[in-house]
């Protein structure tokens, strides 16, 4: 009975091992299939997981034909991903931004194009982008957003600005960033830290207590004034160009350097009685507005001539003050941006870069060179 039971037996364990060895080797051939399949999109820096829904959705042929791309991976890796704009994805640069795909597809929907939609989500964060992408198209989007430095949050105020004055893109541009669209001295922006390359003017001011780091006594032998200040760093500055205009036989003479908040306030009352409001709100700045308060602004003369725009200083100055790191800042092509009239006298230390630069651009504001370099 034993031998017969065990004849029984031993075929349907075969059997039975036999098909277990079928599934095991179609199961490591689908696996091995897999594999390799995931392998050639991870190769191309597509995440686990983009590549596993790259699979599934079945695109894996069009991502392979794309090659490597960011926004490609985003959008598979994210829950917002949307079959029909796959192509798009594919063709849109790709930004760190949270809610990228979200943002995509809702821009898509209001009918930008996806060279639209690169100039927008190179423009902002993803909240000013979220933003954007709730309101209608807009218009104009190409010239503004071709300027790198234009910003989404200002989108509405360079359409205004350009349908009511028809200036150029670029100037309605560094016009709006510098709030220029707004009145002077009305909801100023508050300028905290001192630097070097700080600007301040009538839309950027300058707190009741801020005082400039490092404040010197300016030597009599450099001015005529009494208890002059400015900061060592412009100090050190000028005193090297003093010794160089000397030598070149230039006699320069420092009028006015730092000016406290209150000084600043005492000249405006001393304008005031003397010649009148029209002429205060022209000339002088209100307290908190003005750059001598940086402690980096010299008022500069020639201690051989009365009038220095007249001055063979004035000249060598022209020519000299940005290899010491100045720049003459109140320029008369530009009074509409430094909301300043002409001062041949006014130079402001900025460093040798921003000074150098400046100089080799013909002499372009700092308002200007700020909105394009600074103000990010
Ligand atoms: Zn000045």
């Amino acid at each position: 009975m034993k031998k017969v039971k065990n004849i029984k037996v031993k075929p349907k364990f075969a059997l039975f091992l036999k098909i277990i060895c079928f599934i095991l080797c179609v199961l490591l051939g689908s696996f091995i299939f897999y594999s390799k399949q995931i392998s050639q999109l991870t190769n191309l820096n597509y995440s686990k997981e983009a590549s596993r829904k790259i699979l599934f959705s079945k695109n894996k042929d069009y991502v392979l034909s794309v090659g490597e791309n960011k926004t490609l991976n985003a959008a598979f890796e994210s829950e917002d991903y949307n079959e029909k704009y796959l192509d798009n994805y594919s063709k849109i640069n790709y930004v760190n931004h949270k809610d990228l795909i979200k943002n995509i597809n809702n821009l898509l929907k209001v009918g930008y194009s996806n060279s639209d939609i690169n100039l927008i989500i190179t423009h902002g964060s993803n909240e000013d982008v979220i933003e954007f992408a709730k309101r209608d198209k807009v218009r104009y989007l190409e010239e503004f957003y071709t300027l790198d430095y234009a910003k989404i949050k200002n989108y509405d105020r360079y359409v205004a600005l350009s349908d009511e004055t028809g200036d150029n893109e670029d100037d309605i541009v560094i016009k709006v960033n510098l709030d220029l669209d707004k009145e002077n001295y009305v909801e100023c922006t508050q300028v905290v830290d001192f630097s070097t390359d700080m600007l301040v003017n009538k839309h950027r001011c300058l707190n009741k207590d801020f005082v400039p780091d490092d404040l010197v006594d300016i030597s009599s032998k450099y001015t005529d004034e009494k208890d002059l200040k400015i900061s060592r760093i412009a100090m050190n500055a000028f005193i090297k160009m003093y010794e160089a205009a000397e030598k070149e036989g230039y006699q320069l003479i420092i009028n006015s350097a730092y000016r406290s908040y209150e000084e600043q306030e005492e000249l405006v009352n001393t304008y005031l009685n003397s010649y009148g409001q029209a002429y205060v709100d022209k000339y002088v700045a209100k307290p908190g507005f003005s750059e001598h308060q940086t402690g980096l602004a010299f008022d500069i003369g020639s201690r051989n001539s009365r009038v220095f725009a007249n001055s063979k200083e004035y000249e060598w100055m022209q020519e000299n003050a940005h290899k010491y790191g100045f720049i003459y800042r109140f320029d008369k092509r530009y009074e509409d941006l430094t909301g300043f009239r002409n001062e041949a006298w006014h130079y402001r230390y900025v460093g040798n870069e921003i000074a150098t630069y400046v100089y080799e651009h013909n002499n372009m504001s700092l308002e200007e060179y700020f909105v394009i370099f600074l103000d990010k």
